[in-house]
């Protein structure tokens, strides 16, 4: 394979999402390939939607701090231009998720910070550590300067 045909950017809205979301738009350039962008949410209780772990963004679930995670997601999908098709919020583990949805999508490539909100004190933080371990495509960890 000599090009990428499939980027995934993985956000967690750290400090320094914003150099990340460009780096992976810069590489989605370069390569000509699609990307799809993932937030999957670890730090909200999820309520009894009837949803499954995928969240549907389009639905409006009544529920705050879900539609809060939405209008970010959806922000960033628009600065990069990513289709509704490829904006991602899933409920779960974020090492496990990330992993399974770029199986699932046939990604080629994903893109993680070196660091994020858990990781500052590691050398590379740990969702960024076990998508490098477990992940069956390339994965590039952008370095970002500890806050
Ligand atoms: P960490 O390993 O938790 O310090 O985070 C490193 C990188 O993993 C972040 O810069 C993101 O690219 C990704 N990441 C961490 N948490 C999440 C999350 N909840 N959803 C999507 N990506 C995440």
């Amino acid at each position: 394979m000599d090009t990428y045909q499939h980027i995934l950017l993985a956000l967690d809205y750290s400090a320094q999402g914003g150099l990340l979301a460009q780096r992976a738009k810069d590489l989605a350039e370069k390569y000509q390939a699609k990307l799809s962008i993932v937030h999957v949410l670890d730090n909200i209780p999820m309520p009894d939607t009837g949803y499954g772990t995928v969240i549907p963004l389009a639905q409006d679930s009544g529920y705050g701090l879900l539609e809060a995670e939405k209008t970010k997601l959806m922000q960033v999908g628009n600065q990069l231009g990513v289709a509704q098709a490829d904006r991602w919020m899933i409920w779960g583990s974020p090492k496990q998720e990330i992993v399974q949805l770029a199986e699932r999508e046939q990604v080629d490539l994903i893109v993680v910070g070196s660091h994020g909100r858990h990781g500052l004190s590691l050398l590379l933080g740990s969702t960024a550590n076990s998508v490098l371990h477990y992940a069956r495509c390339d994965v590039m960890a952008i370095r970002l300067l500890n806050a």
